[in-house]
């Protein structure tokens, strides 16, 4: 499976790993009850966690609540290990959106418990994503709007100016644990206004003035 352009046509770019940082917008931290991190807090999703938001998505049904975290990701081009910031700037391929799904009573057992993650995180279809916007066609990074409605009512909006870590220095920072290769996304975290999907959900997810994507979830 490879990335596609938002104008269409495949970006030659094969669906890697996702890497993810938790608790990047103050508000979203707070919204869960959790403390704002001094570094970011990082996670996985595997390739297969990987689906097309435009095409619509299934969501666990005997699992416990399904929360929508809806997320900015990054496309990388190019290869980047311990990047500075204008790397991390030139290695980036375009700018999509994504649903960083999770098993909402999974993970509070797990974090109770001390253990990791994944099972509530990084399941098969967790990471619906959207196609991505061309860099080129990305004016200013820290001033990207995002927003989700779901059955038309909105429930998530911010803009990439409200996160604790903006994105150059996330994924400068990435790059120094995890090697970045062409065709891994990096979502870098959530605003405020996450909450429970349930099947039949219309949404729509989009970055105002760029992108608009409907999506079902099954
Ligand atoms: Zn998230």
């Amino acid at each position: 499976m490879e990335w596609q352009w938002a104008g269409n046509g495949s970006t030659g770019l094969r669906v890697g790993k996702v890497v993810c940082v938790g608790r990047n917008y103050v508000e979203h931290a707070k919204e869960l009850g959790n403390t704002v991190p001094e570094k970011p807090l990082l996670f996985l999703k595997p390739s297969t966690a990987v689906c097309s938001l435009e095409e619509g998505f299934a969501i666990p049904r005997d699992k416990g609540r399904v929360h929508h975290e809806l997320e900015l990701a990054v496309l990388m081009g190019n290869w980047l290990k311990d990047g500075s910031e204008q790397e991390a700037r030139q290695a980036m391929a375009g700018i999509g959106l994504a649903l960083d799904l999770t098993l909402r009573d999974r993970q509070e057992e797990l974090k109770q418990q001390g253990y990791p993650w994944e099972e509530a995180k990084a399941f098969d279809d967790s990471c619906p994503t959207s196609r991505f916007i061309p860099m080129a066609e990305i004016e200013q990074l820290d001033a990207i709007p995002l927003a989700l409605h779901r059955n038309g009512e909105l429930r998530q909006s911010g803009h990439s100016g409200q996160m604790i870590i903006p994105i150059l220095k996330l994924i400068s920072h990435i790059s120094r644990i995890f090697t970045l290769e062409p065709g891994d996304v990096v979502l870098t975290g959530t605003p405020a206004g996450v909450g429970e999907l349930a099947p039949g959900d219309e949404l729509i997810v989009e970055i105002p003035g760029k992108m608009r994507v409907l999506s079902q979830v099954r």
